[in-house]
C-alpha cells in the first residue's frame, strides 16, 4: 500500500492501465489514415456482435473484450477523414483535462466542494468576456449549445417580465421569438420547453448566403406588435449549421436597439472565429449582443461537452435563476459565498466543463488557439477552391464564412444535360447513395442534407475543425473519394 491508500494493484489502477492499452490497441488516439474511419454495422448486426444485455455479473476479461468490440465499431472522430459533423477530434490537452476531472469527480456547484474548479471557471469566463468585449459581463458553462440558447431565452424573458418567474405566463400576451429560417432547431425546442410555443417562433427570411435580412426582421417585429404580441428576443446566428452563415450582427443590433428587444447570438458554431486574427472580422459587433452562446466543443476541439453562455448584464444570471436552496447555498458559510456560483445555473449538479478548455488555452495561449482556427479555415478554403475548379463538382456557396463547404457532385452520366426537375430529382439521390458507399468502405465520413426553404436538393457538407489539424491531402481525399464512389452512378 502506498501512503495515500492506493496500491499499484487497486481496481482503479488496473482499469487505468487497461484503458491505456485499449486506446492504443484500438487505434483510437491517432488513427492512421489507412485505417477505416468507421466499420459500419446495422443495428441488427451490432446486436449480434456485442453482448449488450445486462443481468448477471461479467468477469473482467470478458468485459475488456466487449470493450474492444465497442471501440472497434465506434466512429473514429479523431480520424483525418471524419468531416461529418461540426465537431471532430479533441485537443490532447482538453482530453487530458477531461480525464483529470472525471477522476476527481468534482461537482461544480459550490466553492466548498469545487474550490479550484470554481476559480478556473471564473478565470476562463473572465478571459472570454474580455475577448467578446463585455466590460462587466457574466457567464456560465452549460451542457451544450441548445441549453445555452435556452439560457438566453430565459434571461431575455426575465429582463422583460421578471414576474413570469413567480407567476408563470398566463397573464401575458403571446411572447414571440424571432430567428432566421437557417437557424438551429434548438430555438424551436427552447420555445417549446419555456412555454412560449413553437408557433410563436417567427422565422425571418435569409439572403442567398443564409444571413438574416435585417429589414425583414424589423417588419416581423412591427407585425407582432400590431397583432398584440410581445416581442421577446431575436436569436441571431454566427455560423449556421448547414451553410455556416454569419448574420449581419451590427445591423441586427440596430434593429433590436430601436425596438427595445433582447438580442441573443447563437455563436455555437462560428463563435470560435473570435480566436482568429485572420477571420474574426465577420463577428464585428459581438459586444453589442445581450447574450451569446458558444460551443468550444465544436470547431475548437474541446471534448464534448463544453459550451459557454455569456451575458452582458452582470447579476441577471443569478437573480433570474436563483432558488436559494438552504442546504447548498447557505448564506452564513465561513468563506466568500460569491464563489458559490451554482445557483446561477438551472442544474443542481454540474460537470466541470471549464477545465478542459482552460487547460487547452493555458497550454497554447491566445495565439496558439488562433493559429489552429486559422489553419482549419484555410483548409476549408483550400477544399472550396479544389471543388470550384473540378469537373463534376458544383459549389452551393462560393463565399464561405466558417468551415462548412457545401457542394453537389454531378455523376458523369448527368453532366451537360438540361437541368430540369427530373435532373434535380436524380441529383437529390446522388449524395445519399455516395454516402452509403463511403460508409460501407469506411473511407470518409461527410454529411449531406437538403435545404427545402431555399429550394436546394440534397448536397454534401464537408466540415473542417481544429483537431486533428486538417491538411491539404485530407481535402484532396474528400474530392477523390467522392469521385471514385460517384462516377459509376446512373451508368
Ligand atoms: C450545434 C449547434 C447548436 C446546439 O448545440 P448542442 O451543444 O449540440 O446542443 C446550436 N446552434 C448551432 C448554430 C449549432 O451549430
Amino acid at each position: 500500500m502506498s501512503k495515500n491508500g492506493l496500491s499499484m494493484g487497486s481496481k482503479e489502477e488496473i482499469l487505468l492501465t487497461k484503458l491505456v492499452q485499449l486506446l492504443r490497441n484500438g487505434d483510437v488516439l491517432n488513427p492512421s489514415r489507412d485505417s477505416p474511419v468507421v466499420r459500419f454495422k446495422h443495428p441488427s448486426e451490432l446486436k449480434e456482435l456485442i453482448s449488450l444485455q445486462l443481468g448477471s455479473p461479467t468477469p473482467d476479461d470478458t468485459l475488456f473484450s466487449t470493450c474492444e468490440d465497442i471501440v472497434k465499431y465506434s466512429v473514429r472522430t479523431r480520424h483525418h477523414h471524419f468531416h461529418n459533423q461540426l465537431y471532430a477530434g479533441t485537443d490532447p490537452y482538453g482530453l487530458f483535462g477531461a480525464w483529470l476531472t472525471e477522476a476527481l469527480n468534482t461537482n461544480q456547484h459550490t466553492f466548498e466542494v469545487s474550490p479550484v474548479f470554481t476559480m478556473v471557471e471564473d478565470a476562463l469566463l473572465q478571459h472570454v468576456l474580455r475577448l467578446v468585449g463585455y466590460k462587466d459581463g457574466d457567464g456560465i458553462l452549460a451542457p451544450g449549445g441548445s441549453i445555452s440558447n435556452m439560457y438566453g431565452m430565459v434571461l431575455a424573458r426575465y429582463k422583460l417580465a421578471p414576474d413570469i418567474k413567480t407567476k408563470g405566463l398566463s397573464s401575458f400576451p403571446p411572447l414571440v421569438v424571432f430567428t432566421s429560417e437557417d437557424s438551429h432547431y434548438s430555438v424551436l425546442k427552447g420555445a417549446h420547453w419555456l412555454g412560449i410555443g413553437t408557433e410563436n417562433v417567427e422565422k425571418v427570411e435569409t439572403d442567398a448566403a443564409g444571413r438574416m435580412r435585417p429589414q425583414r426582421l424589423s417588419d416581423a417585429v412591427s407585425r407582432a406588435r400590431d397583432q398584440g404580441k410581445l416581442p421577446l428576443l431575436v436569436v441571431a446566428t454566427a455560423g449556421t449549421t448547414v451553410l455556416g452563415a454569419v448574420d449581419p450582427l451590427e445591423k441586427l443590433a440596430d434593429v433590436c436597439r430601436k425596438n427595445g428587444v433582447w438580442l441573443h447570438l447563437d455563436a455555437c458554431w462560428g463563435g470560435t472565429l473570435m480566436l482568429s486574427k485572420k477571420y474574426s472580422d465577420v463577428l464585428a459587433g459581438l459586444e453589442r449582443m445581450d447574450s451569446i452562446a458558444w460551443n468550444p466543443h465544436k470547431m475548437l476541439g474541446a471534448p464534448l461537452q463544453c459550451s459557454l453562455f455569456l451575458v452582458k448584464e452582470k447579476g441577471l444570471l443569478h437573480s433570474c435563476n436563483a432558488a436559494s436552496a438552504s442546504y447548498l447555498f447557505q448564506p452564513d458559510k465561513f468563506y466568500d459565498v460569491s464563489y458559490d456560483t451554482g445557483d446561477r445555473s438551472v442544474q443542481c449538479g454540474r460537470k466541470v466543463d471549464a477545465f478542459k478548455l482552460w487547460l487547452m488555452w493555458k497550454a497554447r495561449g491566445d495565439s496558439g488557439l488562433g493559429r489552429l482556427v486559422d489553419d482549419a479555415v484555410d483548409c476549408a478554403r483550400y477544399l472550396r477552391d479544389q471543388i470550384a475548379g473540378r469537373p463534376g463538382f458544383r459549389l452551393v456557396l462560393a463565399d464561405i464564412q466558417c468551415t462548412n463547404v457545401c457542394f453537389w457532385f454531378i455523376p458523369p452520366a448527368l453532366r451537360g444535360k438540361p437541368e430540369d426537375s427530373d435532373w434535380w430529382d436524380k441529383i437529390h439521390t446522388v449524395a445519399p447513395e455516395i454516402k452509403k458507399r463511403l460508409m460501407e468502405a469506411g473511407s470518409l465520413m461527410i454529411g449531406y442534407q437538403p435545404l427545402p426553404h431555399k429550394g436546394l436538393r440534397n448536397f454534401f457538407r464537408a466540415v473542417t475543425a481544429c483537431h486533428p489539424p486538417p491538411a491539404h491531402r485530407d481535402m484532396d481525399h474528400v474530392v477523390s473519394e467522392i469521385e471514385t464512389h460517384g462516377s459509376s452512378l446512373f451508368l
